[in-house]
């Protein structure tokens, strides 16, 4: 078996995209198959490198390799080329206007014989004789992928739906040289939860906005892996291996996949709370670009769903924030300064300094007052954070430190008196 993956570089890796190159590569993982990445770059002025770079960046970061490639299409002209000289020595092309046109017969139907659709039939009376080169001797694109792909030895061609009109063309070309097309899969396009195409009104269309978005490449793949393909409805952890295993080209349903952003949320948070605390503060490390993150990753880790949520949630652990406004009048008011007085003397004494010590010296604060635990929790919360947000009440304070702790609530206090 051989597969591949043939992307225009127009710029981002559409979702789309990536599921079909994920299917791809998940059936290149079997023994004795292959995946070779195609870059379709016979439209120059779209075809930049930083196109090209960007879908390849798209593809490392999904961590999806290829066997062969990549291989540029533009470069195969004169294969492309030759193939028109033979369609039209062999009678099955001729010359219209300086264009090459191939000869569809009147009578007939082509049958493109799809592993997720079935038989799909063309009746060649709504085909014309189509042109397969422009009268500069350009080939144009039908060709440029049926050559391709026979040359390359491609197996199976699998593929996003809008290709499908162009198959029986694709398939023609071939048997008029008397080849043997390969195995068809057209993929269902990907949707947004309201059933209208995948775009950026949905959330995400892209895997760089995925990325950019905080999400993790693991989950991202194995939230696309599951998308329309029936795997155990119970499971949503596999590994690529698993993934691989299970995956074939029958289990793809034919209608179109709903791509939920909310979901992968979801699946992203349950992804990253599995992680191991150092590959996270790696993680988190490289994108805010400072170190010594591990004691606040500890902490922001069970509230996190994507890596993004890490720095609005636990900066404060970091260094001090500025004060929300918006929080502060939510909070501080009725009594909440007595509250907090009373906290910081608490703290102050608090021995030894710890989770447990934390807590206790808190839960007391309440008892004694004889009001309700927010009412005590929330100010400091907003005291040492600046926002009605954070991990853990008790975590955090013991986390910050006495000192830090005391004079961020001195700090409150002060702002209290001036208000
Ligand atoms: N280059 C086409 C695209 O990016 C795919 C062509 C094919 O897979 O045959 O949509």
């Amino acid at each position: 078996m051989k597969v591949r993956f043939a992307p225009s570089p127009t710029g981002a890796l559409h979702i789309g995209g990536a599921r079909t190159a994920l299917y791809n590569w998940l059936l290149a993982q079997g023994e004795d198959a292959s995946l070779v990445l195609r870059i379709e770059d016979t439209d120059r002025e779209r075809s930049t490198p930083e196109n090209v770079e960007q879908i390849l960046d798209a593809l490392r970061w999904l961590e999806l390799d290829w066997d062969e490639g990549p291989l540029s299409q533009a470069e195969r002209r004169p294969e492309h080329e030759k193939a028109i000289a033979a369609l039209l020595e062999s009678g099955a092309a001729y010359e219209d206007d300086g264009a090459v046109r191939l000869r569809v017969p009147d009578e007939g139907e082509t049958v493109v014989t799809d592993v997720i659709r079935g038989d799909i039939r063309f009746p060649h009376d709504s085909i014309d004789d189509f042109v397969i080169a422009r009268s500069d001797g350009s080939p144009l694109y039908n060709l440029a992928v049926a050559i391709d792909d026979l040359d390359m030895g491609v197996t199976h061609v699998v593929r996003g739906e809008d290709h499908l009109s162009n198959t029986p063309r694709q398939v023609m070309i071939l048997k008029a040289l008397g080849e043997d097309p390969p195995v068809y899969a057209h993929l269902p396009l990907l949707h947004g939860p309201d059933g209208k195409k995948l775009s950026k009104r949905h959330g995400a269309a892209s895997v760089q906005e995925l990325r950019e978005q905080g999400y993790l490449p693991e989950a991202v793949r194995n939230y696309i892996a599951l998308l329309g393909t029936g795997f155990d409805p119970e499971r949503e952890f596999f590994t690529s291996d698993e993934l691989a295993e299970r995956f074939s080209l029958e289990r793809v349903s034919k209608s179109a996949a709903i791509f939920d952003a909310d979901k992968l949320r979801h699946f992203n948070g349950r992804y990253l709370r599995e992680l191991a605390p150092d590959d996270l503060t790696a993680r988190l490390e490289e994108l805010t670009g400072r170190d010594g993150l591990a004691p606040a990753v500890a902490l922001a880790q069970e509230k996190m769903q994507t890596l993004t949520d890490f720095w609005p949630l636990a900066a404060f652990l970091v260094e001090r924030q500025d004060m929300d406004p918006k929080a502060w009048d939510k909070v501080m008011k009725d009594g909440a300064d007595q509250n907090l007085q009373k906290a910081r003397a608490a703290l102050a004494v608090v021995e030894p300094w710890g989770l447990e010590p934390v807590e206790r010296a808190l839960r007391d604060v309440v008892e004694e007052l004889d009001v309700k635990p927010k009412q005590v929790f929330q100010p400091v919360r907003v005291a040492i954070s600046g926002s009605t947000i954070s991990p853990g009440i008790f975590e955090s304070v013991a986390a910050l430190g006495r000192e830090e702790t005391l004079e961020r609530i001195d700090l409150a206090l002060e702002r209290f008196s001036q208000t």
